[in-house]
Formats: C-alpha cells, sequence, structure tokens
C-alpha cells in the first residue's frame, strides 16, 4: 500500500467511524452470533498474493462487523463503559502514525513531557495534593502488579528480586471481599499466593471493608510470624460498587508502617465531580499508589490506566533496571519505563490532552453527573416494577436488582433482556445470591436511552412468564 492510498482508505475509514456512531443507537447491542460462526467465514490458511483494500474492507463489513459487541452503543449498561470519545480516537490516530516507543524520554521527549503534564492535570482534576506524581500504564491490572511488586519488595527490604522468594517467611496482603480479580492475580504472579491475600469482610450503606477486623487480622498474622506487606483499598467495586472508608484504612496502615494501593479503576473518574469526594474519596491523600482508568468512565480511549504514587522511589527501586544499551547521557529526565513491567510504551497521553482540551473538565464532570443522575432514576422506575427487589442502591452510576423467583430466574431474565437486543446487562453474585448489575456511564448516552432500560426489562419480564 502507498502513502496515497493510505490517505484515500484514511478519508474512507473516518466517514465510516461517524456514520456507525450515528446509526449505533438503531442496532442491537450485542449480535446474534454463536461460537463458530466468525471462524467458519474466514479462510483456513493466508493468502500467497496480495488482496486490495475493496476486498479487505467488503469482508470487514460482512464478516466482523455483524459479529461485534457495541462498547459505544448508548444503552450498553453491562460491566463497565469503554468510552472512546470522538478527541481520544483523533489522538489515537495520530499516535498510531508516529508510532513512537516511549520508553526514555531520549526515545520520545515529547511523549515523556506530556505525560508529566497530563498526570498533573488529572492529579489536580482528581483532587490529589502536588506530591503525587504518576504514570500511565495499559491497565489497572498492570498498575495494581506493580504496586503489589512493590509492596512485596518494601517488605522484604528490596532484597526479594535479588535472592527469589523461598526462606523470606510468608508476605500477607489485606484487602476487603469485593475487590477486583486483578489483585489476587497480582498476588499470584508476585509470588505471594492466593492464601496469602486475606479478604476482610464488608459492613456499611457502601460495603466497605471492616477496619477492626482489618485490625485484628493484622495483629493476628504478627503473632503467628506472618509479614504483613500491604494493603489494597477499593473505591468502586466492579461487582456493586463497594467502597472502603479510606481514612480509617490508612490509619491502620500508618500504624503498623504497611504500604497503601487504591484500587479506583472505574470510580476514579467520577472524583472530577468534587461533590462525590466526600463520600468516596475522604482520606484518599494518605495513599502510596492509587489506579484509576480514564479507559472507563471518562472517555479516553482503551488503553490508559492512570498510577499516581506518592513517592516513586519504592516502585523505582522496585522495577527500575538499566543495561548499558538504555542508558542516555546528560541531564536528569524522567523514563518512564523504569516506572512499570513493560519496556516498550505507547504515546497514551495524547488522548488525555486532546479530550480534556475539547470538552473541559466543566463538560466531562457533566456527563458523569448526569449518569449518576439517570442511573437513580432509572433505579426508581426498575423498583416500581411489581414484585422487583432493588438489592444495592445506586453507588454512584451503577446499581443490582432482583426480579421474583429463585436464582435460575435472574439468570433466565438476564439472558432474555440480552438476547432481545436493546439493551445488554449483565449478572453477578452478592451476598451469596444472584443479583442483576446496571451501570450508567456510556459516554454520549442520554436520559431517554438510559430510562428506557427499565422499559425493556419490564416487557422482557412479562414476556417469559
Ligand atoms: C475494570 C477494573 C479493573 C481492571 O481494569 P483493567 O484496566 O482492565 O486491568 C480493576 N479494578 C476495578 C475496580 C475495575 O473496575
Amino acid at each position: 500500500m502507498n502513502w496515497d492510498e493510505y490517505s484515500d482508505w484514511g478519508k474512507y475509514i473516518a466517514e465510516w467511524g461517524a456514520n456507525y456512531h450515528k446509526t449505533l443507537a438503531d442496532q442491537p447491542v450485542r449480535p446474534e452470533t454463536k461460537p463458530g460462526d466468525i471462524t467458519a467465514q474466514l479462510p483456513a490458511s493466508p493468502p500467497d498474493n496480495g488482496e486490495g483494500m475493496d476486498a479487505i474492507m467488503a469482508d470487514f463489513n460482512a464478516v466482523v462487523m455483524p459479529g461485534m459487541t457495541h462498547w459505544q452503543h448508548p444503552r450498553f449498561f453491562a460491566y463497565f463503559p469503554a468510552n472512546a470519545s470522538p478527541p481520544s480516537m483523533l489522538a489515537e490516530m495520530l499516535v498510531n502514525t508516529v508510532a513512537a516507543q516511549c520508553m526514555l524520554w531520549q526515545t520520545s521527549p515529547a511523549a515523556t513531557e506530556v505525560e508529566g503534564v497530563m498526570i498533573d492535570w488529572l492529579r489536580q482534576a482528581l483532587g490529589l495534593p502536588e506530591h503525587f506524581t504518576g504514570v500511565i500504564q495499559d491497565s489497572a491490572s498492570s498498575a495494581t502488579l506493580s504496586a503489589v511488586l512493590t509492596m512485596r519488595e518494601r517488605s522484604l527490604k528490596f532484597t526479594g528480586n535479588r535472592d527469589g522468594l523461598s526462606g523470606k517467611g510468608h508476605l500477607r496482603i489485606y484487602c476487603s471481599d469485593q475487590v477486583h480479580t486483578s489483585i489476587d492475580r497480582a498476588c499470584w504472579v508476585a509470588g505471594i499466593g492466593q492464601q496469602n491475600l486475606v479478604k476482610i469482610p464488608t459492613t456499611g450503606p457502601h460495603f466497605g471493608i471492616d477496619v477492626a477486623a482489618l485490625k485484628k487480622a493484622i495483629a493476628d498474622d504478627k503473632a503467628n510470624g506472618y509479614i504483613p506487606a500491604g494493603i489494597i483499598a477499593i473505591t468502586g467495586g466492579t461487582s456493586i460498587g463497594a467502597c472502603d472508608t479510606l481514612g480509617p484504612v490508612l490509619q491502620v496502615a500508618k500504624q503498623e508502617d504497611i504500604y497503601t494501593h487504591l484500587d479506583a479503576a472505574w470510580a476514579g473518574s467520577a472524583m472530577i465531580c468534587p461533590e462525590f469526594r466526600e463520600a468516596f474519596w475522604e482520606g484518599v491523600e494518605g495513599f502510596d499508589s492509587i489506579v484509576f482508568n480514564p479507559h472507563k468512565w471518562m472517555g479516553a480511549q482503551f488503553d490508559c490506566s492512570v498510577q499516581f504514587l506518592a513517592d516513586s522511589t519504592p516502585q523505582l527501586n522496585t522495577l527500575k533496571i538499566e543495561p548499558e544499551y538504555l542508558k542516555t547521557s546528560g541531564e536528569a529526565v524522567t523514563n518512564y519505563s523504569e516506572w512499570t513491567i513493560p519496556l516498550g510504551r505507547r504515546f497514551r497521553a495524547l488522548k488525555i490532552w486532546f479530550l480534556i482540551r475539547t470538552y473541559g473538565l466543566a463538560e466531562l464532570r457533566e456527563r458523569i453527573r448526569n449518569h449518576v443522575h439517570w442511573a437513580n432514576e432509572v433505579c426508581e422506575k426498575i423498583g416500581a416494577i411489581e414484585g422487583f427487589e432493588i438489592t444495592t442502591d445506586p453507588i454512584l452510576s451503577l446499581f443490582s436488582f432482583r426480579c421474583p423467583g429463585d436464582d435460575d430466574t435472574q439468570q433466565r431474565l438476564t439472558d432474555a433482556i440480552n438476547k432481545d437486543g436493546r439493551i445488554y446487562l449483565t449478572q453477578t453474585l452478592h451476598e451469596n445470591r444472584k443479583v442483576i448489575r446496571l451501570q450508567v456511564g456510556q459516554f454520549d448516552t442520554t436520559r431517554d436511552q438510559v430510562l428506557m432500560a427499565a422499559d425493556v426489562i419490564k416487557d422482557v419480564w412479562k414476556e417469559i412468564q
């Protein structure tokens, strides 16, 4: 392909993208694809001779698109949002075009410096104090793994990487039973082990960690010769939006000199609205590490996960490695690959810059406020359907409910709703019962689209009686 053809197809695809978005609300959120449907339409072997873009694009439209779930659909209420706002998409086109590796300042000076400034813009936007710096990672899972490795090394006086872990004793990490599985997996691969991830029950209206039980678990562990290495708190759990009370958790951590990490992957974006900070963010300033995903609710195209660090030294002491071929001479600079596990890095800060400049924080806040407001409205409508029960009240824009009947009925209703195609949502387990969860957060959704969810649920419920 030559660059003139690239330019023509680039224009075609930009136009295709605009049409896709303009007509998305008329499509079902999920396709009716069955496992194997797409594979059956693809040639089993690669072509020997090249094909034209016409043929490739025709197959994309005929084979691929009918098998896609539409995450940008205004009636996507499942999981959490993965918003790709138009300015962030444009930034990604530029990043893909320049295709630089941003591992060192020298390999991408502008990308490094834009990243530093964007981290600081986001720090201010989320109401964090000035001492926080940070780094943009690919995912919250990677940021949490970096934090867990730092917990491990700090508690072993930075000897684990050198010596390996055998004979070092049992490290313990504490969290509530509402955390995301990325925390379990971080403990697996950091060599800490599932058994040493201590999950504490929750209490209160936001299902926060029981601080007295946390204190007791740490004291018991110390008495039994375990080494407390870290506490991981959560603001906005994936299942029903659980939020720890951060101040009291930190008090325990400071007393025991334990490293702390806060997972706010989803809910962090809502903290650009100052009115949510009192209920969900109080005490955040004392954490050692905080992760939030602008690629979820804020509108930055995947992937884009920000890890804030109160002091970057422990993480650098854990992850930094500097072979001769990566040394650069000259003045002291930030080399972000020393803060993370992968060496190669994309220029992820550009989409944050485009996003925040296009909308301004005021408009981004407005979107999130609307989502929270509409979630409360649709929750009320669903609660009013005969026999339906709201099982967890909205925490920000996420709530859960049950229809009359047993767990199998909840699953049957969820499946029937998703087969209907007008909306998409998923189930979870809460207090040992199956519940249906609904979150509002799609970037361009409207009040009508959100309220329609209650009508669809009511219709489908009638149909399956
Ligand atoms: C989505 C989510 C994660 C995982 O995020 P990735 O960026 O996909 O790794 C972790 N924690 C919470 C609370 C989440 O909502």
